[in-house]
C-alpha cells in the first residue's frame, strides 16, 4: 500500500501481529527496506533486488527476512549489532543466559540447528528458519543519522528502550514517522524483556516520538496510519500498562510473593503461554526489570526472596 508518494507499507501477515512485523519499503534510486517480517511470500516481487536493508533492532520478528535479500547491504544500529552477530550473542541479548543459563543456549542453538523448519511443541522460537538471517548484518547506523535514498531522506530517531539500539524513523518531507514498536493498538502494552532493554528510556524515548514535527504515525504491528492527536492519546494508554503492571507486582509482594511466584503469575503473558521456554525468558526479565526499577525509586524496600 503507497502511504504517500514512493514510499510504501507491507503490512505484515496476520495483521502485522507478533512474530510478524509491517515493513516499510521505499521506492527510490536505493531501493529500501525498514524491517523484513512482514511474511516469505510479501518479499516475492522483489526477486531480492533491494539496495538496502535497515532493521531498526534485533529482534527476531523485525530481522526474520534479511536473508531473503543477500544481494543488500544489511544495517542496524550500532548498539544491537552485537547481538546480531551469532546465535549465542542474540539469545544472551534477548536474557537467555540470565533466565536459564549459558547451557541452555548452547542446547537451544544445538536444537534449532537440528531442527530445520520441524515444528516443535516449544513453537517458532525452536524453528530454525526463523534464525537464518542471524549473522548477516554488514554496517552500523548512529543516532541522528539522516538516510538519501536519492530523493526520499528521512532521519534515524533513535529510540532505545525495548532495546539499546532501538530506532524509529522520521521523514520530515512526509510529516511521516515510523514508530516501529511503539504498538500502541496493542492492548498487550510495552515490551521491555530483552537484558538490554530499559523501562525508564522506553519511556523517555517515546516523548522524542511525540516531540517530533510529524503528522501521521505508523507502528509495526497494526496496519494504522494514525493521526499524531490520535497516537499521541492511545501512546499514553500504551505507556499507562507498565503502571497497571507495577502495581499488580507490589500489590503481589505485600501478599508475600517470592520472585519465582511472581515470574509464574502471568503478569505480563497470559499464565498458558509460561510453559513455552522464551515466553518464560521475556516474562521473567520483564518482572526483574520491574523490581529492579521499584527498588531504584525507593518504593521497594525489603529483599525479595527469590
Ligand atoms: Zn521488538
Amino acid at each position: 500500500m503507497e502511504v504517500i508518494n514512493k514510499i510504501y507499507m507491507i503490512w505484515g501477515d496476520k495483521c502485522g501481529r507478533f512474530p510478524f512485523s509491517n515493513s516499510l519499503y521505499i521506492d527510490d534510486k536505493i531501493k529500501t527496506i525498514i524491517d523484513t517480517g512482514a511474511g516469505y511470500h510479501k518479499y516475492s516481487k522483489f526477486n531480492g533486488e533491494v539496495d538496502l536493508i535497515i532493521n531498526s533492532h534485533y529482534h527476531l520478528d523485525h530481522i526474520r527476512y534479511n536473508y531473503l535479500f543477500s544481494n543488500a547491504e544489511i544495517i542496524i544500529h550500532e548498539s544491537d549489532i552485537s547481538a546480531m552477530q551469532d546465535l549465542n550473542k542474540f539469545a544472551k541479548t534477548y536474557g537467555g543466559e540470565l533466565v536459564f543459563g549459558s547451557e541452555w543456549i548452547d542446547k537451544w542453538e544445538k536444537e534449532i540447528s537440528s531442527q530445520a523448519n520441524k515444528h516443535s511443541s516449544q513453537g517458532f522460537v525452536y524453528e530454525s528458519e526463523y534464525f537464518k538471517s542471524i549473522g548477516k548484518v554488514h554496517n552500523t547506523y548512529s543516532s541522528g543519522d539522516k538516510v538519501s535514498c536519492g530523493n526520499i531522506i528521512f532521519e534515524i530517531v533513535h529510540t532505545p528502550g525495548h532495546s539499546a539500539g532501538h530506532c524509529s524513523f522520521f521523514f520530515p518531507e512526509q510529516n511521516l514517522c515510523f514508530a516501529t514498536d511503539y504498538n500502541v493498538g496493542s492492548s498487550f502494552g510495552p515490551w521491555y524483556g530483552g537484558e538490554d532493554s530499559d523501562l525508564d528510556l522506553l519511556i523517555q524515548s517515546a516523548k522524542k516520538l511525540i516531540d517530533l514535527d510529524a503528522k501521521y504515525y505508523i507502528n509495526s504491528h497494526d496496519q494504522q496510519i494514525y493521526y499524531k492527536k490520535d497516537f499521541s492519546t492511545k501512546l499514553e494508554e500504551f505507556l499507562e500498562v507498565i503502571e497497571v503492571r507495577e502495581k499488580q507486582i507490589l500489590d503481589l509482594i505485600e501478599k508475600g510473593y517470592s520472585v519465582k511466584d511472581l515470574c509464574n503469575e502471568g503478569i505480563i503473558y497470559s499464565k498458558k503461554y509460561l510453559y513455552l521456554e522464551w515466553v518464560k525468558i521475556w516474562e521473567t526479565v520483564m518482572i526483574i526489570k520491574h523490581i529492579n526499577r521499584l527498588e531504584e525509586k525507593g518504593i521497594l524496600k525489603c529483599i525479595l526472596k527469590w
